[in-house]
């Protein structure tokens, strides 16, 4: 059976974050982002269907927690290989969830927030992270490559009501792209949309790690110091996404499983794999079986090696 719980794995900014794989098989997404780090969309779909019953998620999390050496675990997240609110049964898996007494999160490109059943499953979360890289429909359209049912103004008005009903932390997130979405005109935009829905945090990335699409390129410096002044401006808490060192990975047990699924959402740099075998008693050896086995691929990206879930 899929393993539905990885980690915990560091997030920056959920702390020990347990997350949640809970759309299946990978990678099923409304969008296809041009730097999504998970790879290629398999599946571009709009519909919300069941993937798991709650029980089962809720087996596996107990589970996990009951195996850790470290028990403290500061957010359970829903950071599945695809956008999460395809699942119709995320409310009530939230409010399963919450028996453990871990704050939720949900991380969602925001796509599915025009619905009001999403909003409401939404809701249910402590914290909901949504996904602007773009206000304009040229540029969504050329970032994220949406479904094509899918309508960016419906998704901006839903992002609003969201804003408005939604009681818990509310975080944005945009990824910056050379010459795609970091001109000044577009920056300004995006910024000025924030200021009306008041994210607790509006954050700022660009691509760290392998993108799907090769020709992906990280903005300028300047670009994103640029970006930085102008949603600071608008009276926005904004904070950089800075691609961090080394960090800390959960071990479970099972060695060749935990790395398999961490690697599925979260591909790993040479460095973080080398310590967490160190830490846990395994050798490189592992990983030169796993690619021999087509389980997982090693990929270059800006000069460091990356390895990244091979889907089937
Ligand atoms: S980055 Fe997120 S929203 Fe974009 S394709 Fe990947 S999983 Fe989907």
């Amino acid at each position: 059976m899929e393993r539905i719980v990885f980690g915990p794995v560091p997030s920056r900014r959920f702390g020990k974050s347990l997350g949640i794989n809970n759309v299946f098989p990978p990678k099923r997404c409304s969008y296809f982002c041009i730097y999504c780090q998970i790879g290629r969309t398999e599946y571009i779909e709009i519909e919300r269907k069941e993937f798991y019953q709650p029980e089962q998620i809720k087996k596996q999390v107990k589970e996990v927690i009951e195996s850790l050496k470290d028990k403290e675990i500061d957010y359970i997240s829903f950071v599945p290989d695809g956008e999460p609110t395809l699942d119709i049964n995320l409310g009530k898996e939230i409010e399963i969830l919450k028996e453990f007494g871990i704050k939720i999160a949900v991380i969602t490109n925001s796509s599915l927030i025009w619905r009001e059943d999403v909003r409401d499953d939404l809701k249910k979360a402590d914290c909901v992270s949504l996904k602007l890289d773009a206000v304009s429909e040229d540029i969504w359209k050329r970032i994220n490559r949406p479904h094509k049912e899918l309508n960016l103004n419906k998704i901006l008005e839903g992002i609003k009501i969201f804003s408005d009903e939604f009681k818990g932390e509310l975080l944005t997130e945009t990824i910056f792209i050379k010459n795609i979405n970091d001109i000044k005109d577009e920056i300004e935009k995006i910024g000025e949309f924030l200021k009306e829905i008041k994210p607790e945090i509006a954050y700022i990335g660009y691509p760290t790690r392998p993108p799907a699409e090769k020709w992906v390129e990280v903005p300028e410096e300047e670009k994103i110091d640029f970006a930085y002044i102008v949603f600071k401006s608008k009276d926005l808490n904004v904070k950089i996404i800075e691609k961090k060192g080394e960090k800390e990975f959960g071990f479970t047990g099972n060695l060749i499983e935990d790395i398999l699924s961490i690697v599925s959402v979260h591909p790993m740099s040479q460095k973080e794999i080398e310590k967490f075998l160190k830490e846990n008693g395994g050798s490189f050896d592992l990983i030169n079986e796993l690619i021999r086995r087509k389980e997982i691929a090693e990929i270059e990206y800006r000069g460091e090696k990356y390895y990244r879930k091979v889907f089937k």
